[in-house]
């Protein structure tokens, strides 16, 4: 269970071992791209304040539940028509104030979507 070095990607300008984007540390890239979708993003939320809307959490676990997990929790509770869905392998949970609102599935998400 181990990735042989020669397969990690190097970054084209100064060879180091590249990673995925995360907000793990300072090194976080949020470029022109990122902001372009976090504004798609912002009025999505905007356009459908109030409305019917699902809130569908795929694989999120605790590492940083402050970017997706807890606002969406939060924007449950602030609207009675919204529904939570949280697809997690050991992690499908839902605090008591949004149970009703809820739909927890324990599984695989490749296997939950295929039998969808
Ligand atoms: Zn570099």
């Amino acid at each position: 269970m181990r990735v042989p070095s020669e397969l990690v990607p190097k970054c084209p300008v100064c060879g180091k071992p590249m990673s995925m984007n995360l907000r793990a540390d300072d090194t976080f890239v949020e470029d022109d791209g990122w902001h372009k979708a976090a504004e798609r993003y912002d009025e999505f939320l905007r356009r459908h304040e109030g409305l019917h809307i699902l809130f569908l959490e795929l694989g999120v676990g605790m590492n940083t539940p402050v970017i997706i997990k807890y606002p969406f929790w939060k924007m449950t509770y602030a609207n009675p028509k919204a529904v939570y869905t949280c697809v997690n392998y050991g992690e499908a949970y839902a605090p008591d104030e949004i149970r009703g609102q809820s739909i927890c599935i324990n599984g695989d998400i490749h296997e939950v979507l295929n039998a969808l």
